[in-house]
């Protein structure tokens, strides 16, 4: 199995305005891995925030030794025992176990990897990604789109350029975000998202905002406070809040969903947090058993790992899948957006267009 990358920096459409600061650019890591002639793609997207640079991606993908699952076999298994249906993941779950014992931290180049490893399973074995997980037919979701924050004034032209969504997502957490849902309120009668990227370190007032978006019809709410805010706060505030509070910040993989439950109401699983399809995957099956709310969420990401999670769509409550929409430069084919819902291709692997 042989690993090849490359380092691409994804121009945004519009300035990314968040809680914690603006950016123009998010650096990327293009992957491949090539086995048997047939090649999957995988990508590592990096915003700031999470800590991850090209430099550190490549470090990490140069440490891996995947010579040494060169003979692995992702091929269909013939055996009446298995009814004719590949099941590759234990064969995948033997190469993630691996990546991940390589080096702590470092999700995002894990689920370039991981990406990559679906992506070229699904083509050996010819299925999508999604049967791969044992998800018959891929259902058809809406996707919010981000609005970002940013000068008031652009706000209306924002809102317009959204038109082929159905749901907005809104970025608060400043010091006008009343203002901004009056804009937002004045200029469409969509269904609204609001996330707050931790931008409301008190909780009285998290706790008036929370209200005024539940007056304004707003849906959901994700990460109020801060992810080292006093845990007393966020469970009082979860237990007041008239609207679903998701976690985003404040989970990263498997392992912080537990301790979650009891502030959140639900979490926004995202492909680059979780490393890649198979945990996020997990999460989501363990997130229904503690019956918590389920957002699919993204970074600015190009087509690639959009479309790979995209495959796990119809298990949520929640698409926040914009990623290639609020870039200039996405490398591949868009995926196909038919009525606000980013559509799960039906070809083998996660159904990259070049
Ligand atoms: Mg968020």
């Amino acid at each position: 199995m042989k690993l090849s990358f490359r380092s691409y920096i994804l121009e945004l459409k519009n300035p990314f305005g968040l809680a914690h600061g603006t950016r123009n650019t998010t650096a990327i890591v293009l992957t491949q891995l090539e086995h048997k002639g047939i090649i999957g793609y995988g990508e590592a997207s990096l915003p700031p925030y999470h800590g991850e640079t090209q430099e550190s991606v490549a470090a990490f993908l140069s440490k891996l030794e995947l010579e040494q699952f060169d003979n692995i076999n992702l091929t269909p298994n013939p055996s009446p025992s298995r009814r004719g249906e590949p099941d590759a993941s234990t064969e995948i779950a033997k190469i993630l176990s691996y990546i991940d014992k390589v080096e702590k931290g470092n999700n995002a180049a894990k689920a370039s990897i991981d990406i990559a490893l679906h992506d070229l399973a699904g083509k050996i074995l010819r299925k999508p990604c999604y049967e791969l997980f044992g998800i018959k037919t891929a259902e058809k979701k809406l996707s919010s789109y981000t609005i970002a924050i940013d000068d008031l004034k652009k706000m209306p032209g924002k809102i317009k350029e959204a038109k082929d969504f159905k749901i907005l997502k809104i970025k608060l957490g400043t010091t006008n975000d009343e203002e901004i849902v009056k804009i937002v309120k004045n200029e469409t009668d969509k269904r609204l998202y609001a996330d707050a990227n931790q931008g409301w370190s008190d909780k009285v007032q998290a706790h008036e905002l929370v209200h005024m978006l539940h007056e304004n019809a707003f849906e959901v709410v994700e990460q109020p406070m801060p992810v080292n805010c006093a845990a007393d706060d966020m469970r009082w505030l979860k237990e007041k809040s008239p609207l679903p509070l998701l976690a985003d910040e404040s989970v990263k993989r498997f392992s912080d969903l537990e301790k979650a439950t009891e502030l959140f109401h639900g979490i926004n699983i995202k492909l680059m947090k979780s490393t890649g399809m198979a945990e996020a995957h997990k999460m989501i099956l363990r997130a229904r058993e503690l019956q918590m709310k389920i957002m699919l969420g993204c970074m600015t990401e190009t087509s690639c790992s959009i479309l790979a999670a995209s495959h796990l769509a119809s298990l949520v409550d929640y698409v926040d899948l914009d990623g290639p929409f609020l870039i200039n430069n996405n490398p591949f084919g868009y995926p196909e957006l038919i009525e606000g819902c980013v559509i799960t291709p039906e070809k083998a692997g996660i159904g990259l267009e070049f």
